[in-house]
């Protein structure tokens, strides 16, 4: 899914790729990268040791943003895929979801409740990950390309939280409500104490260079892409999109198509970042320490599935919860097999196939005559299979 990013000459290659020097048409001492259709001629002892120093932590610390030579050119390529995925809310027309939301007897109080569930969690919980970006893992690494992806990562998780400020407005949802489920809600409440857990102990200098502190850190990178962004954020991801194949809430619903787009990028930069740093640092990836992030994602999934519970109290509107804990499970296990860990559920099926199809979205796509089509037909025969199964 990700864009390729245009890379003929020494960008992607580790150690530092001397040999693909261009002599034909640059100084003997210089070599040529082509990034993104442009070209940079780089001095090569210069770039050597730019590119040694780069580091995912315990880097060379630099004001400069020096890109060149890229080091991790996955961390470019998806700077390129999330810029060209940019979309602002107030591109979707809300008119629709105004009118069901003010109707006495097109919505049920158990798809009224899902929507406030979403919006409110979501609202801080976006706000929680942005700050983590920012704050920890961004001041942490080294690599200007990793600073660069991050920092797009916050933006993301701004424009997300004021999708739901519009989503907030335009229903005229009470702000304070949404802020009193924060603290009302224990299931709302444990899991971001979950996630505070690993990120408030990050926030003061720490010596890197110490095992347990990179330890903590890969725990923090691990927590808040695959058990956080990874799979706490699907329950309701799923509930919404759900009601929005039922033509309810579609503009909401939209804005979650993006957003789980943009999530989808988020977990992939979060692995990428968490692999990279294990293979600069192999001494921390001990069967001890892969043990304790594969009972990190236990943890958030008990958590996600009493979570789910509350959204969803009773089997409604097509809606069942068992599904729903079925799809956290199965997509758990995808986030740890993506990190080289071991399923905790092992065969699981997928019981939602349809919804990584609500992430590919057109850029051209008409919001006003959005509509999908082409994945009813596949996913309603899935779940009959699953169901029977
Ligand atoms: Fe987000
Ligand atoms: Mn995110």
């Amino acid at each position: 899914m990700f864009i390729p990013m245009t890379v003929s000459r020494g960008t992607l290659a580790t150690p530092f790729p001397i040999s693909k020097r261009l002599s034909n048409n640059t100084m003997a001492n210089d070599t040529t990268f082509s990034v993104g259709g442009r070209e940079f001629v780089l001095d090569n002892s210069k770039a050597e040791q730019a590119f040694a120093e780069k580091k995912v932590i315990n880097g060379r610390e630099s004001v400069f943003f020096n890109l060149l030579p890229l080091k991790y050119a996955w961390a470019y390529e998806l700077y390129r895929t999330m810029k060209a995925n940019h979309w602002e809310p107030e591109d979707i027309p809300m008119q629709k979801d105004i009118e069901q939301w003010q109707s006495q007897d097109e919505l049920s109080d158990v798809e009224r409740w899902i929507i406030r569930m979403g919006i409110g969690y979501f609202s801080a919980a976006e706000g929680i990950v942005g700050d983590n970006i920012l704050h920890v893992i961004r001041e942490k690494v080294t690599a200007p390309e990793l600073k660069l992806v991050l920092g797009r990562h916050a933006q993301e998780e701004n424009i997300h939280a004021d999708s739901l400020l519009y989503m907030i407005s335009s229903l005229g949802i009470n702000p304070h409500e949404c802020e009193a489920m924060f603290e009302d809600i224990p299931t709302i409440t444990r899991k971001n104490e979950f996630v505070m857990k690993v990120s408030r102990s990050l926030r003061r200098d720490l010596d890197l260079t110490d095992p347990e502190n990179q330890k903590l850190f890969a725990k923090n990178v691990f927590l808040f892409g695959q058990c956080m962004e990874g799979t706490q954020f699907y329950g309701l991801f799923g509930m919404i999109l759900a009601l929005y194949r039922q033509n309810k809430f579609p503009g909401i619903g939209q804005m979650f198509r993006y957003t789980l787009r943009d999530e989808s990028n988020h977990i992939e930069l979060l692995r990428q970042l968490l692999m990279a740093l294990k293979d600069e640092n192999p001494h921390i990836w001990t069967d001890e320490f892969k043990n304790e992030l594969r009972e990190l994602m236990r943890e958030a999934i008990v958590l996600e599935k009493g979570f789910i519970a509350d959204c969803l109290p009773t089997n409604a509107v097509g809606l069942s919860q068992g599904e729903f804990n079925q799809y956290i499970d199965y997509i758990a296990d995808r986030r740890l097999e993506g990190c080289g860990l071991q399923a905790l559920n092992p065969g699981v099926d997928n019981p939602f196939p349809w919804l990584a199809e609500m992430m590919d979205i057109k850029k051209e796509q008409n919001f006003f005559e959005g509509r999908v089509t082409e994945y009813q037909k596949s996913s309603a025969l899935a779940a009959v299979d699953d169901d029977e199964l």
